[in-house]
């Protein structure tokens, strides 16, 4: 373990290395991107290789938003069915927007090759695993639309489910074959420095403070000086702060968590063998995986209440373990943590022109390693004079998500419920 306090899991075993660089007086250059996570950076990355000179303010640390403490889930698309997505968008965005986004996994592992970036990443699929009879029939359905569109996916029933996860707990699976995991904190320092090597400018422990109109462009103001801009990119998804009025009220946030188990040794060979990660249908969502070094992730929607070593998520884990594993016995967890989710209304993401030149992609909706390294490619391709109307997803006005406070308190305090009644 390389730091006191991690952020993550991955934050301490991510073999690429952090970056860190403080800025020291005022820069110009053509954008301006606050947020050093998968889309600041894929903004980044793809501006500097257009030729556009682009320097990333970011607050804290690479990664220390979703990117440094997901799952590591590269899914396909949406966790939203392709039809959902198609009855949301029209004929024109839905079709397009799935088609694109649908290629996401291929577009990440494609970054990792060239850039070589060391994250753990594996390409044998994801398994959405039904929890119950109702998630057979919703994975059913997905197969065949997935089928239908031409997509390499698997439906798999209670034996060969069981025989992937190592646990018959779950009824049934979709395994698909697009899809991968990372390590996603490698990802984002991978990320970082493809972008530097791109030409991009990274300053890290800046948080950018104020957004004035200068002239036909835009001054970021910071403690450590300002930066000048044609365009400015904001890719603080759930962790937006008060930088730009009202864009924090554009989602619900709510928070996921992950404990990890210390390393398992071969009494764990039967977990996972194809090492696929696995979220599953529940309302309230579980996820499984193994990472490098064979440690085992459980988590699910909510905050980490305790620690590794003692409370709640603790509990909560080693009964999970329990319930799916129960031949591995006691084990011992040595990482928890959470970190905050960008939910919209309508579980669709949002690109936004919050005014002339100053631009967001947001609301994620937990699935932010394709969006966000696809969403970055996408604003620089506009910014280098893409024509609107041939993006994935339409620039639609500022809408408020309502109630998104009492809604975050509500959904908190039903996540921690849930996680005392499954500590039983
Ligand atoms: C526990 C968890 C599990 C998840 N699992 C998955 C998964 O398996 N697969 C998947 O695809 N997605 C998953 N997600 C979602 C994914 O992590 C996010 O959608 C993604 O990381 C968002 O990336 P981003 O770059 O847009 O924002 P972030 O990574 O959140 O980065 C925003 C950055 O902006 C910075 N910032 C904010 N305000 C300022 C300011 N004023 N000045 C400078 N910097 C600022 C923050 O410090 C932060 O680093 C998960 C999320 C969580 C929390």
């Amino acid at each position: 373990m390389t730091r006191a306090t991690p952020l993550s899991l991955w934050d301490a075993s991510a073999v690429e290395a952090d970056y860190a660089n403080p800025m020291d007086g005022d820069v110009e250059t053509d954008v301006a991107i606050v947020g050093g996570g998968f889309t600041g950076l894929s903004t980044a990355l793809h501006c500097a290789r257009k030729g556009l000179g682009a320097q990333v303010v970011e607050a804290e640390r690479i990664g220390h938003g979703g990117s440094g403490r997901n799952v590591g889930l590269v899914n396909a698309a949406l966790w939203l069915a392709p039809r959902a997505v198609r009855e949301a968008l029209g004929d024109v965005y839905g079709p397009r927007f799935v088609g694109v986004f649908g290629k996401g996994p291929e577009t990440v592992f494609d970054l990792i090759e060239r850039h070589q970036i060391r994250c753990e990443a594996t390409r044998t699929g994801t398994i959405h695993a039904a929890h119950g009879p109702s998630g057979v029939a919703d994975l059913e359905d997905r197969a065949a639309e997935w089928r239908r569109l031409g997509e390499p996916v698997d439906l798999l029933d209670r034996d060969d489910v069981a025989a992937r996860i190592g646990t018959r707990a779950f009824h049934a699976g979709l395994l698909d074959h697009r899809a991968g995991t990372i390590n996603p904190m490698g990802y984002c320092r991978g990320l970082a420095r493809a972008a530097r090597g791109a030409g991009a400018e990274i300053a890290t422990g800046v948080r950018a403070t104020a957004l004035r109109r200068e002239g036909g462009g835009w001054r970021v103001e910071t403690k450590r000086g300002s930066v000048r801009a044609r365009f400015v990119v904001l890719g603080t998804n759930a962790y937006t702060d008060a930088l730009w009025p009202g864009l924090r009220e554009v989602f619900t946030p709510i928070h996921y968590f992950q404990v990890a188990t210390r390393p398992l040794g071969p009494e764990a060979a039967h977990i996972l063998p194809g090492r696929q990660g696995v979220w599953d249908t529940g309302r309230i969502m579980f996820n499984v995986r193994r990472d490098a070094s064979d440690r085992l992730l459980v988590g699910s929607m909510g905050t980490v209440v305790g620690s590794a070593a003692k409370g709640l998520s603790r509990r909560w884990a080693a009964r999970q373990v329990a319930r799916l594993f129960p031949e591995l016995g006691p084990v011992d967890f040595e990482e928890a943590w959470h970190g905050r989710i960008a939910m919209t209304p309508d579980h669709l993401p949002r690109i936004y022109e919050l005014d002339k030149g100053l631009f967001t992609a947001i609301g994620y909706n937990g699935r932010g390693i394709t969006t966000g390294t696809l969403f970055g490619a996408v604003l620089a391709d506009l910014l280098t004079g893409l024509d609107r109307a041939d993006l994935p997803l339409p620039i639609t006005p500022v809408s408020k998500a309502r109630g998104a406070a009492l809604n975050a308190r509500l959904y908190q305090a039903a996540f921690t419920a849930n996680q005392v009644w499954r500590s039983l």
